[in-house]
């Protein structure tokens, strides 16, 4: 790694000036780049403590890295807590392993790897009693290529191997999400509580308070409703597209009102004869193709309006 001689020496000339200094410095050097970041935190002690949180905030889980996470859930497994000994190897990959997860706040799950091997890395290491391993995880966005391991039929649930029915489980218990952000939920036009991906996002979401849902790249007209959500946002993939509201999951119980907002669409076309018409007297509906008052999404940040002029 040729950068690491040039950080180093960097990481030398600090000492000369004193800790209020070299931190005031570093918190702008790690301010503007992710790499100065994990730099910083390789200084010493306090650095580490000081960024450690920052370089988890925002966590991709993908088939690249999460053998990585699965490796440090492994290691921390059966460590015995006493506090009059030295800390074992165990203890300390425990506590480094726990610290990771209450970091994350902002977490990606790209793929099937990446739901696949969490839920076995937490079904193996984390006792299912415990409080959410992932406390502060407020904004979930789950990728394309997650999507369609959650689209998987499953079964039979009674097989020891992981599956993603089995995940979803595991999944919604390890975290308690504000925020969820979904890519692709169908890649085909029909949707409904029949289908396995679309069942599964409402059983990963079922003890949580979700503040808002944002559908990207949604297909077709139909828009998914979940119950009590009191924001749904769709960026449809055609903007000439009637959207027809629909629920999820036939109607239980149903305490807030929603507000709908539907982005990316040109004529305002929304039908809701599907919906039980107390339930459609609730719910607000927006319709809109102006980046007015929209910034970017708060899971991903990727923006819900495709403007013409993006060319330019
Ligand atoms: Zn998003």
């Amino acid at each position: 790694m040729r950068d690491t001689g040039a950080s180093t020496a960097r990481i030398q000339l600090l000492p000369r000036v004193p800790q209020e200094i070299q931190t005031w410095i570093l918190d702008i050097f790690v301010h503007f780049n992710f790499s100065s970041l994990k730099v910083a935190t390789r200084i010493d002690v306090f650095f580490h403590q000081r960024y450690q949180a920052k370089l988890y905030r925002h966590v991709c889980f993908k088939q690249d890295n999460i053998q990585a996470f699965r490796d440090l859930a492994e290691m921390s497994k059966g460590y015995v807590l006493d506090a009059s000994l030295a800390p074992t190897p165990q203890q300390r990959a425990r506590d480094r392993f726990l610290s990771v997860c209450r970091s994350i706040i902002h977490l990606r799950l790209q793929d099937e790897a990446s739901g696949d091997t969490l839920a076995k890395a937490l079904a193996q290491c984390v006792p299912l009693d415990a409080n959410p391993i992932f406390p502060n995880v407020k904004y979930l966005m789950l990728g394309e290529r997650f999507m369609r391991y959650l689209e998987r039929w499953n079964h039979r649930d009674y097989t020891l191997e992981m599956n993603s029915r089995k995940a979803v489980g595991i999944l919604s218990r390890a975290m308690d999400v504000k925020h969820l952000g979904i890519d692709t939920i169908r890649t085909t036009e029909a949707k409904s509580f029949a289908h396995p991906e679309v069942w599964k996002v409402v059983n990963l979401q079922r003890h949580w308070k979700l503040q808002s849902i944002t559908f990207h790249n949604d297909v077709g007209p139909v828009r998914l409703i979940f119950e009590g959500v009191p924001l749904h946002r769709y960026s449809q993939t055609d903007p000439w597209e009637t959207s027809m509201l629909q629920l999820a999951k036939d109607k239980s119980t149903w305490e807030v009102g929603s507000k709908v907002e539907i982005l990316n669409q040109r004529p305002y076309s929304v039908d809701t004869s599907l919906l039980p018409r107390d339930i459609a007297e609730q719910i607000q509906v927006y319709v809109g193709d102006s980046d007015d008052g929209y910034g970017p999404c708060i899971c991903c940040g990727e923006h819900l309006i495709v403007s013409d002029s993006d060319d330019d």
